[in-house]
Protein backbone atom coordinates (compact mmCIF):
# COMPACT_ATOMS: atom_id res chain seq x y z
CA UNK A 1 0.00 0.00 0.00
CA UNK A 2 1.52 2.98 -1.01
CA UNK A 3 2.28 5.92 1.31
CA UNK A 4 1.78 9.34 -0.23
CA UNK A 5 1.92 13.29 1.34
CA UNK A 6 -0.11 16.13 0.98
CA UNK A 7 2.02 19.09 1.92
CA UNK A 8 0.50 22.27 1.86
CA UNK A 9 0.31 25.66 4.22
CA UNK A 10 -3.45 25.21 5.16
CA UNK A 11 -4.00 28.98 6.68
CA UNK A 12 -6.92 27.53 6.92
CA UNK A 13 -8.32 24.16 5.32
CA UNK A 14 -10.79 24.94 2.89
CA UNK A 15 -13.32 22.32 1.38
CA UNK A 16 -11.07 22.55 -1.75
CA UNK A 17 -8.11 21.14 0.37
CA UNK A 18 -10.94 18.36 1.93
CA UNK A 19 -11.82 17.32 -1.88
CA UNK A 20 -8.31 16.67 -2.56
CA UNK A 21 -7.37 14.67 0.25
CA UNK A 22 -10.79 12.46 0.28
CA UNK A 23 -9.52 11.76 -3.38
CA UNK A 24 -6.10 10.87 -2.25
CA UNK A 25 -7.04 9.02 0.19
CA UNK A 26 -9.20 6.84 -1.76
CA UNK A 27 -5.91 5.54 -4.01
CA UNK A 28 -3.08 5.60 -1.47
CA UNK A 29 -2.81 2.97 1.39
CA UNK A 30 -2.32 6.12 4.11
CA UNK A 31 -1.98 10.11 3.24
CA UNK A 32 0.05 12.47 5.56
CA UNK A 33 -1.47 15.72 5.33
CA UNK A 34 1.96 17.92 6.03
CA UNK A 35 1.54 21.30 7.40
CA UNK A 36 4.45 23.63 6.48
CA UNK A 37 5.53 25.94 9.60
CA UNK A 38 5.74 28.38 6.55
CA UNK A 39 7.18 31.21 8.72
CA UNK A 40 7.58 33.18 5.04
CA UNK A 41 4.03 33.28 4.34
CA UNK A 42 3.30 34.70 8.09
CA UNK A 43 0.65 32.34 8.39
CA UNK A 44 -3.00 33.95 10.19
CA UNK A 45 -2.95 30.87 11.76
CA UNK A 46 -0.52 28.96 14.23
CA UNK A 47 0.85 25.46 13.11
CA UNK A 48 -0.86 24.21 16.23
CA UNK A 49 -4.00 25.89 15.33
CA UNK A 50 -3.95 25.01 11.47
CA UNK A 51 -3.30 21.21 12.51
CA UNK A 52 -6.16 21.22 15.01
CA UNK A 53 -8.93 22.37 12.15
CA UNK A 54 -7.40 19.51 9.74
CA UNK A 55 -7.73 16.87 12.72
CA UNK A 56 -11.29 18.17 13.40
CA UNK A 57 -12.08 17.94 9.43
CA UNK A 58 -10.54 14.70 8.69
CA UNK A 59 -11.66 12.65 11.83
CA UNK A 60 -13.95 10.21 9.08
CA UNK A 61 -10.89 9.16 7.14
CA UNK A 62 -8.75 5.86 8.98
CA UNK A 63 -6.38 6.23 6.91
CA UNK A 64 -5.27 9.53 6.70
CA UNK A 65 -2.50 11.17 9.32
CA UNK A 66 -1.58 14.82 9.87
CA UNK A 67 2.01 16.26 10.81
CA UNK A 68 3.99 18.97 10.24
CA UNK A 69 6.86 19.86 8.67
CA UNK A 70 9.64 22.47 7.91
CA UNK A 71 12.16 22.38 5.26
CA UNK A 72 11.83 20.37 2.03
CA UNK A 73 8.70 18.57 1.25
CA UNK A 74 10.79 15.95 -0.20
CA UNK A 75 13.25 15.44 2.48
CA UNK A 76 10.22 15.60 4.92
CA UNK A 77 8.53 12.39 2.37
CA UNK A 78 11.54 10.42 2.38
CA UNK A 79 11.65 10.86 6.00
CA UNK A 80 8.11 9.32 6.68
CA UNK A 81 8.69 6.71 3.75
CA UNK A 82 6.42 8.25 1.31
CA UNK A 83 7.08 7.92 -2.43
CA UNK A 84 4.38 10.00 -3.50
CA UNK A 85 3.75 13.83 -3.23
CA UNK A 86 0.03 14.73 -3.62
CA UNK A 87 -0.62 18.42 -4.70
CA UNK A 88 -4.15 20.12 -5.66
CA UNK A 89 -4.45 21.90 -9.27
CA UNK A 90 -7.38 24.03 -9.66
CA UNK A 91 -6.69 25.72 -13.03
CA UNK A 92 -3.99 26.61 -15.56
CA UNK A 93 -2.87 29.47 -13.09
CA UNK A 94 -1.47 26.99 -10.83
CA UNK A 95 0.25 24.91 -13.60
CA UNK A 96 3.31 26.56 -13.87
CA UNK A 97 4.39 26.87 -10.36
CA UNK A 98 3.05 23.26 -9.96
CA UNK A 99 5.07 22.02 -12.76
CA UNK A 100 8.36 23.86 -11.66
CA UNK A 101 8.09 22.72 -8.01
CA UNK A 102 7.29 18.85 -9.09
CA UNK A 103 10.39 18.95 -11.40
CA UNK A 104 12.58 20.45 -8.83
CA UNK A 105 10.72 17.94 -6.50
CA UNK A 106 12.11 15.15 -9.01
CA UNK A 107 15.56 16.49 -9.74
CA UNK A 108 15.66 16.28 -5.67
CA UNK A 109 14.68 12.89 -4.97
CA UNK A 110 14.29 10.68 -8.23
CA UNK A 111 11.97 7.95 -6.36
CA UNK A 112 9.33 10.50 -5.23
CA UNK A 113 6.48 11.00 -7.78
CA UNK A 114 3.76 14.09 -7.75
CA UNK A 115 0.90 13.65 -8.52
CA UNK A 116 -1.69 16.07 -9.07
CA UNK A 117 -5.94 16.29 -8.23
CA UNK A 118 -8.23 17.78 -9.75
CA UNK A 119 -10.89 19.26 -6.98
CA UNK A 120 -14.75 19.66 -7.82
CA UNK A 121 -15.36 22.57 -10.32
CA UNK A 122 -17.43 24.30 -7.21
CA UNK A 123 -13.91 24.75 -5.72
CA UNK A 124 -11.40 25.78 -8.34
CA UNK A 125 -11.80 29.01 -7.56
CA UNK A 126 -11.20 28.93 -3.73
CA UNK A 127 -8.05 29.35 -1.79
CA UNK A 128 -7.34 30.14 1.82
CA UNK A 129 -6.60 33.75 0.79
CA UNK A 130 -9.76 34.59 -0.53
CA UNK A 131 -11.45 33.06 2.56
CA UNK A 132 -9.86 35.00 4.70
CA UNK A 133 -10.38 38.35 2.85
CA UNK A 134 -13.82 37.57 2.69
CA UNK A 135 -14.20 37.02 6.16
CA UNK A 136 -12.44 39.95 6.63
CA UNK A 137 -15.00 41.85 4.74
CA UNK A 138 -18.13 40.66 6.45
CA UNK A 139 -19.24 38.11 3.29
CA UNK A 140 -20.63 34.06 3.50
CA UNK A 141 -18.31 31.82 3.42
CA UNK A 142 -20.51 28.97 4.23
CA UNK A 143 -20.13 27.25 0.74
CA UNK A 144 -16.31 27.18 1.21
CA UNK A 145 -15.19 25.91 4.69
CA UNK A 146 -16.59 23.60 7.11
CA UNK A 147 -18.61 24.88 10.35
CA UNK A 148 -15.73 24.50 12.45
CA UNK A 149 -13.21 26.57 10.44
CA UNK A 150 -15.91 29.29 9.84
CA UNK A 151 -16.32 30.03 13.43
CA UNK A 152 -12.84 30.01 14.05
CA UNK A 153 -11.77 32.58 11.19
CA UNK A 154 -14.45 34.82 12.13
CA UNK A 155 -13.07 34.53 15.84
CA UNK A 156 -9.31 34.94 15.06
CA UNK A 157 -9.94 38.09 12.52
CA UNK A 158 -12.85 39.75 14.64
CA UNK A 159 -10.21 39.69 17.57
CA UNK A 160 -7.81 41.78 15.46
P1 LIG B 1 0.97 25.97 -0.40
O1 LIG B 1 1.52 27.13 0.38
O2 LIG B 1 1.85 24.76 -0.39
O3 LIG B 1 0.53 26.32 -1.80
P2 LIG B 1 -1.86 25.67 0.19
O4 LIG B 1 -2.52 25.31 1.49
O5 LIG B 1 -2.22 26.98 -0.42
O6 LIG B 1 -0.31 25.53 0.45
O7 LIG B 1 -2.17 24.55 -0.89
C1 LIG B 1 -1.77 23.21 -0.68
C2 LIG B 1 -2.16 22.40 -1.91
O8 LIG B 1 -3.58 22.36 -2.03
C3 LIG B 1 -1.66 23.00 -3.25
O9 LIG B 1 -1.33 21.94 -4.12
C4 LIG B 1 -2.84 23.76 -3.78
O10 LIG B 1 -2.83 23.82 -5.18
C5 LIG B 1 -3.98 22.84 -3.29
N1 LIG B 1 -5.22 23.58 -3.15
C6 LIG B 1 -5.46 24.70 -2.45
N2 LIG B 1 -6.75 25.09 -2.59
C7 LIG B 1 -7.31 24.19 -3.43
C8 LIG B 1 -8.61 24.04 -4.01
N3 LIG B 1 -9.59 24.92 -3.81
N4 LIG B 1 -8.82 23.01 -4.83
C9 LIG B 1 -7.83 22.13 -5.09
N5 LIG B 1 -6.58 22.21 -4.60
C10 LIG B 1 -6.33 23.22 -3.79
Amino acid sequence: MKLAIYPGTFDPVTNGHLDILERAASVFGTVYVAVAKNIHKNPLFTIDERIKLIKECTSQYPNVKIDQFEGLAVDYAHKVGASVIIRGLRAISDFDYEFQMALMNRHMNDSIDTVFFMPHEDYTYLSSSTVREIVRFGGNINAFVPEIVKNELIKKLRSK
